[in-house]
């Protein structure tokens, strides 16, 4: 019998890491099976070299609850230890590691939560009292009994021991009782152990017989020894990778849309498989979070810092023992190890897909639209991303024919150039809304793109910002929504300033003062006159918006700090079309007068002479003008409840 003291200062040093610690105690579980499944894989590579002797028999780590005891042992038949090497091993590296630990984060808690470094001791943040039994693989070594409630002391005999390895019991404090259920260890392990390399046994295999569920004489076992990203992407078959998906996420139904099978050994180590999932809405997101293993021990699905933040939309699991796990989130962002993991993941994904693109092209247009936001996201957060995947990220036209930019761009350059040698590249976000804005410019052989996702707003102002950069005398290229202006204007051709209609500021302003009496004065909504040479087929009076306000709205709605532009009113432009008929009818019906009107002046001027000024008014039009203006309203959607009922009265009532 040995008594002694161990290399720690405090007395009290166990109260003070139960407490640090206390958000995160379950993972003693973790440390202890990783020790129990470190010591079999010694004996293992022991045997393969012959240092160890005969046959190694069962080598299942089990983990055994004692209700009545209250006790839960984590047994092992690895290599075991001596009497000297407890001492060594426990008695003084675990001890003083463990207080080396603590002197270090003692005012960092948050730094060491959910990391590895506490090893065997963390088992006292849940145990009045820990034992060892052990016994060493070594040819006629004695078992060794070693025991320690939480003080500093511990007490050491020789014992009785038949199986080789190692027995760590631990005698559960009353306040942590919930780890002597079989419910709250079976979920722990399969958190943390799901895909460790030796087998961990957990009671017995259930079976449903006879409608109700029955312990069978086999052992249930927790993990899988091999997980697919264990084993050579050779040996493995598409339905492997598809089976591991739904290991490791059992609550997904969906199947993903590809995989990446990850394996580096320079210059660091690193293993995993990435999946691909359908990505349609912001609700997907971070349902299934990529799991961080450090050689098959679960550590974490935090991964924010370990991979750009768009990768953290793909599912899967990466497995290296170079990150770094027992330092704090901001080291981790500078650690080199980590920058370089992040950028090989990075590459890694855009070649795959690039590969996908290249090799069946039809099959990566079938899935774009599942894909389409984690591209874009990639390529708006990462310039490398961008740069790789510009290759092969598609736009989609009304037709439901899909392009990379540049066979876009090939595509319309030819009619969507205007005069001043601009590309403007047209879209709409909903057809249905502009259907009037999208046949005037089918008519003239334009293209139109559909851009309707959450990202679309963002992808084009890069797409724009990229494109100035180019080099070459290539001019810039511009997306303008179809309804933000008459095509005619949007798309500038010199022949369009043909033989436009020509009235005077003072007869617009005739027609404008008309129609803005009878303007909607609805909240949050402006309207603003104006008067343009659309086409004579063209509406003859519309509703456009001015393409960089409405853009801004709609990005500061995924942005901070741009609610500026999200308080700001929607602005629309009332077009009135000069060239239709019955617009040219209302400029006719206008009377005049002449009047004189005193300029203005400023104090201390001298006031200047009246001069003789023309005003139009336009009279008795007042029904007429209201229909048309009612008309452009309902054409986008914008003329509703009283209005609407008062537009189809008055529709009735002109029909007679
Ligand atoms: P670490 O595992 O990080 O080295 P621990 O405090 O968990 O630190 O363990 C200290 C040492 O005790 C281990 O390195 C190992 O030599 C020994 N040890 C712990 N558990 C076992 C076990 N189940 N079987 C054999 N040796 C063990």
């Amino acid at each position: 019998m040995k008594n002694g003291n161990i290399g720690v200062t405090s007395d009290n040093i166990f109260p003070v890491i139960k407490k640090f610690l206390y958000s995160d105690h379950e993972i003693f579980l973790r440390e202890l099976i990783s020790n129990a499944v470190d010591a079999t894989q010694k004996l293992k590579t022991l045997a393969s070299v012959g240092e160890a002797k005969g046959d190694l028999g069962n080598m299942r780590v089990r983990v055994v609850i004692d209700k009545k005891k209250k006790t839960l042992t984590v047994q092992d038949h690895g290599i075991g230890m001596t009497a000297d090497e407890v001492d060594r091993y426990i008695n003084q590296i675990a001890f003083s590691g463990a207080e080396e630990f603590l002197d270090k984060y003692k005012d960092k808690t948050e730094a060491i939560i959910g990391h590895f470094g506490l090893g065997f001791y963390s088992a006292f943040m849940v145990s009045d009292k820990v034992e060892i039994f052990s016994l060493s693989y070594q040819e006629d070594a004695k078992a060794v009994h070693w025991s320690c409630s939480g003080n500093p002391e511990y007490q050491m005999e020789d014992t009785i021991k038949s199986e080789r390895g190692t027995d760590i019991v631990l005698h559960i404090n009353d306040e942590f009782n919930q780890y002597l259920e079989d419910a709250t260890i079976e979920g722990l392990l399969k958190k943390y152990c799901k895909f460790l390399p030796v087998e961990i046994a957990f009671g017995k295999k259930k079976e449903w017989k006879d409608g109700k569920q029955v312990e069978t004489d086999e052992e249930n076992i927790i993990n899988n020894t091999t997980p697919a990203w264990t084993r050579k992407p050779a040996d493995l078959k598409d339905e492997d990778y598809k089976t591991f998906y739904h290991e490791l996420y059992p609550m997904q139904m969906d199947e993903p849309l590809f995989h990446i099978h990850l394996n580096v050994d320079y210059p660091f180590n690193l293993t995993g498989v990435l999946y691909f999932p359908r990505i349609k809405n912001n609700l997907d997101i971070h349902r299934n979070k990529i799991q961080l293993y450090c050689n098959q021990v679960f550590v974490t699905d935090e991964v924010e810092n370990i991979v750009p933040e768009y990768l953290t939309l793909l599912h899967g699991v990466i497995d290296s023992p170079d990150i770094p796990l027992n330092v704090s989130r901001s080291y981790l962002q500078s650690d080199n190890n980590v920058k370089k993991i992040s950028a090989h993941i990075t590459k890694k994904v855009a070649d795959k897909l690039a590969e996908i693109y290249k090799n069946d092209r039809e099959d990566f247009t079938k899935k774009w639209e599942d894909i389409k936001l984690f591209i874009q996201y990639g390529m708006l957060s990462d310039d490398k991303f961008y740069e790789r995947a510009i290759g092969f990220s598609l736009l989609k036209n009304l037709d439901g024919k899909y392009f990379t930019l540049e066979e876009y761009k090939k595509e319309i350059s030819d009619k969507q150039t205007d005069k001043d040698g601009n590309l403007i590249v047209l879209y709409t976000q909903d057809a249905d809304a502009n259907y009037a804005f999208i046949e005037r410019a089918k008519q003239k052989g334009y293209d139109v793109l559909i851009m309707d996702s959450e990202l679309d707003v963002h992808y084009m102002s890069m797409l724009e910002q990229k494109s100035m950069g180019e080099k070459g005398d290539e001019k810039g290229m511009r997306f303008v929504r179809i309804d933000s202006d008459i095509i005619e204007n949007i798309i500038r051709k010199a022949e369009d300033d043909k033989d436009a209609p020509s009235y005077t500021d003072e007869q617009k302003e005739g027609v404008r003062k008309a129609v803005e009496a009878i303007l909607p004065a609805a909240d949050k909504l402006n309207y603003m006159v104006s008067f343009e040479a659309a086409g004579e087929d063209a509406l003859p009076m519309f509703l456009t918006q001015n393409e960089f306000m409405r853009r801004m709205k709609e990005m500061s709605a995924h942005q901070q700090g741009m609610s500026f532009y999200g308080q700001m009113p929607d602005q629309y432009n009332l077009v009135i079309n000069m060239r239709h008929p019955l617009v040219k009818e209302l400029f006719e019906q206008m009377t005049s007068e002449t009047v004189m009107e005193q300029p203005e002046t400023k104090e201390g001027e001298e006031p200047k002479p009246a001069v003789e000024k023309t005003v139009y008014t336009l009279a008795g039009a007042d029904e007429r003008l209201h229909q048309l203006m009612d008309i452009a309203l309902l054409a986008s959607g914008q003329l509703k409840g009283e209005a609407l009922a008062q537009f189809v009265n008055r529709s009735v009532k002109l029909l007679n």
